[in-house]
């Protein structure tokens, strides 16, 4: 039933031979669209891979647009939905919020929950206080004084002080002052591959320098995908397959100097101060919301207690590397990482598993 195909049998084998290899060069640049975008400070990287050339242009327009409202709408300083409803809460009023903002909303409080406080995305005003509202890093100057910080901290600031019903959310704290620089990434690529399902695409790849999640994969083979490492540059790479994030949270791009000191973005929102005892985290699990969090919280959790808040948000697949460079990984972990030098690691296990 294909009289192309049949004619094609008498051709000269070189001729055939050449139309096949253009045929199958044609189909390879077809199979592959990548496209970037912009948002929450980084360029985000989107590869579809199989989707037929128009389904993946739309593709491509509706998550520039989505990308470019999360941008807006979420962002922590400049005016926009997110600065309202901080606005709101400062003043107590009850406001209406986007879905989405809801929705981290509920996501943020069971983490705080979940993490005893070590994610908590209603320290905005410490955040603010740090200096750490900016795009540009490094931040120069001393750090706020202990008076300054514990002043803040008297307001035990909280995201289950919110309370939200339908997409009307109230504070009964003053003092919340959401930031999601520690989820929005997380939340962002989870609904940006929501939305590549629902358009009928099976491969793809969402990548906000080097925070990202895939499904399907590469066609003939798995996505690929670099483990960053302090300083700059790669410690490993993995396969992810299926559907599947990998974040990584550090202590080492983003941060204040003063000095030989150096004050890390990331803070412990029980003492108002930088987390600086390991110097990266990086966790791979389904979800891109989780991942996020959970790399921040652990970075947060520190030497001692990572594995059992690890333990608490039921991960089995975390990389930490300690301030001594030494690299801790899970033995889910260990199985899939590949080095690209020889480090000095340890396996550890987590507690109950
Ligand atoms: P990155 O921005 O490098 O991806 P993270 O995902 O760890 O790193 O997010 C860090 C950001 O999260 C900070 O810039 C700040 O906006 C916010 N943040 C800092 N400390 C916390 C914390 N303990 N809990 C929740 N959010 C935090
Ligand atoms: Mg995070």
């Amino acid at each position: 039933m294909n009289p192309p195909l049949i004619r094609h049998w008498s051709l000269p084998g070189g001729l055939f031979a050449a139309l096949l290899a253009m045929a199958v060069a044609g189909c390879r640049g077809e199979l592959e669209h990548a496209s970037d975008m912009y948002a929450f400070g980084t360029i985000v990287e989107v590869r579809l891979w199989g989707a037929e050339p128009e389904r993946a242009q739309r593709a491509m327009a509706d998550l520039q647009q989505m990308f470019q409202r999360m941008h807006r709408d979420w962002h922590a300083w400049e005016a926009g939905r997110l600065t309202d409803l901080n606005k709101a809460f400062a003043e107590g009023r009850s406001v209406e919020a986007p879905a989405d903002i809801v929705e981290m909303v509920r996501r943020s409080r069971h983490y705080e929950s979940l993490t005893e406080g070590r994610f908590n995305p209603a320290i905005g005003g410490l955040i603010a206080l740090w200096g750490f509202h900016t795009s540009t890093f490094p931040v120069t100057g001393p750090p706020p004084s202990r008076a300054q910080v514990e002043a803040l901290l008297a307001g035990r600031p909280s995201s289950l002080d919110i309370s939200v019903s339908g997409l009307q959310v109230h504070s009964s704290n003053p003092h919340v002052q959401l930031d999601f620089g520690g989820i929005a990434k997380g939340f962002a690529v989870d609904l940006a591959i929501g939305h590549l399902r629902e358009l009928g695409i099976e491969n793809a790849i969402v990548n906000a320098g080097g925070d990202l999640r895939a499904m399907g994969d590469h066609g003939d083979r798995p996505w690929r995908v670099a483990i960053r490492q302090p300083g700059g540059g790669v410690i490993g790479a993995v396969e992810v397959v299926g559907d599947e994030s990998l974040f990584t949270s550090g202590n080492y791009e983003r941060f204040r100097a003063q000095g030989a000191s150096r004050y890390p973005h990331i803070l412990d929102p029980r003492t108002g101060w930088p987390a600086e005892d390991l110097a990266s985290v990086t966790v791979i699990t389904s979800e891109g919301t989780l991942a996020d969090v959970a790399a921040t919280a652990l970075i947060v959790a520190g030497p001692d207690d990572w594995p059992e808040v690890a333990r608490a948000l039921a991960l089995d697949q975390v990389l930490v590397i300690d301030a001594a460079g030494t690299v801790h990984l899970t033995p889910a972990m260990a199985e899939r990482v590949r080095f690209v030098e020889d480090v000095e690691r340890r396996i550890i296990d987590l507690p109950g598993v």
